[in-house]
């Protein structure tokens, strides 16, 4: 070993789902919205003036600040943007876990947690949810430097009851609780209202999902002026730039357009509904899911076996090769074409399997 490789920064690091580019795929496995974003989102990059683009973006990304705070009805000093909610998380692991003392996150979640507690440096404990896949409040009873889950967690799709929420930040009120709402908007319940109880609750959200942006990369934090302005000063100390002028015309775009967002996700709510009904005439079981995916089990087909099966079709689910998750499927909601074909192929290849 050469002596300066002991000084590298060593991490495992988070494997997104892949990002195939076929023609005629059925993509379901990174929980994309499959409907275009806004209309006005199309028209404000089109009126964008290039020569914009010379110029440094607006460090506060106030225009997107104060547009996200109008919708939420919060004040724009409660928020902060980012680089999609990945980048607002990785700051407020960076920002309020410091104590040296274990944060906590359920054994089943979202698997950057780790990796971000990794490459900070902070230790965690797993708590694990009990065998429906729910939360368990008196497993975050014990010592800790900080809680995060995200609601409905990830990837089972199962919503944690504002009760169990309350009952974590009351049992924690010297920590920071971050709760990860990247898919609250598809019928969940916001801890947003709580915010005005709880002084150590920050509430993340983004513009991945209900809002048809992933490729945008927006994110947002919502807590008290004084954590949001921590979060800024840990930003500014990192680099003052992170959101792109595009970013900001677009996100304000989208978040203007209440109608086009209630009416998507609508429509992504009823396919939900739809898809799940079918899945059960075809044997699978799951729990109610809040979220735009479903967490699936097979009562006799593996879970790999149909993700491989799926795969050489062109159709992409995501599978967790996991303790306690390895019989899943995690298949996000498409379009009604798209599930209705994705469901064809599950009944002839199930049918002709016996
Ligand atoms: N939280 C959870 C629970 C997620 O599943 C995702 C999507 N991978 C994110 C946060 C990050 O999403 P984004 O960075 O696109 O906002």
């Amino acid at each position: 070993m050469r002596a300066w490789e002991k000084n590298i920064r060593k991490v495992v690091p988070y494997t997104p789902g892949e990002q195939p580019n076929k023609d005629r795929m059925i993509k379901l496995n990174t929980n994309e919205n499959p409907y275009p974003p806004a209309p006005g989102v199309q028209k404000a990059l089109q009126a964008m003036d290039i020569d914009r683009l010379r110029l440094y973006p607006d460090p506060a990304a106030s225009d997107l600040v104060e547009a996200i705070a109008q919708e939420l009805g919060v004040k724009p000093e409660q928020v902060f943007a980012g680089v999609g909610s990945d980048d607002v998380l990785a700051m407020c692991f960076m920002t309020f876990f410091n104590s040296g003392k274990p944060i906590l996150f359920p054994d089943i979640t979202y698997s950057f947690y780790d990796v971000w507690a990794d490459v900070f440096r902070i230790p965690y404990v797993t708590v694990p949810l009990d065998e429906h896949f729910d939360i368990q409040p008196q497993g975050y009873t014990v010592e800790n430097g900080g809680i995060v889950f995200p609601n409905p967690n990830a990837p089972t799709g199962v919503e944690c009851p504002q009760s169990t929420i309350e009952t974590i930040l009351k049992n924690n009120p010297d920590v920071i609780v971050i709760v990860d709402e990247a898919y609250v908007d598809f019928g969940a319940v916001s801890a947003l209202p709580l915010l005005e109880k709880y002084e150590n609750l920050v509430v993340v959200q983004t513009f991945s999902k209900s809002r048809s942006m992933a490729g945008m990369r927006i994110g947002y934090a919502v807590a008290s002026p004084d954590l949001i302005r921590y979060l800024n000063d840990v930003k500014y100390s990192f680099n003052s730039y992170t959101m792109d002028q595009t970013a900001i015309v677009t996100g304000v775009a989208a978040v203007r357009d209440r109608e086009y967002f209630e009416k998507t996700i609508q429509k992504i709510v009823a396919t939900r509904e739809r898809t799940k009904l079918r899945l059960k005439e075809l044997g699978f079981s799951f729990r109610d899911s809040r979220s735009n995916f479903l967490f699936v089990t097979h009562e006799s087909c593996p879970a790999r076996e149909l993700f491989e099966a799926l795969r050489r079709q062109d159709i992409y689910v995501r599978y967790f090769a996991k303790p306690r998750i390895d019989n899943y499927l995690r298949i996000t909601i498409g379009t009604d074409r798209q599930m209705d074909i994705f469901l064809e192929f599950l009944d002839t290849y199930l049918s002709e399997r016996g």
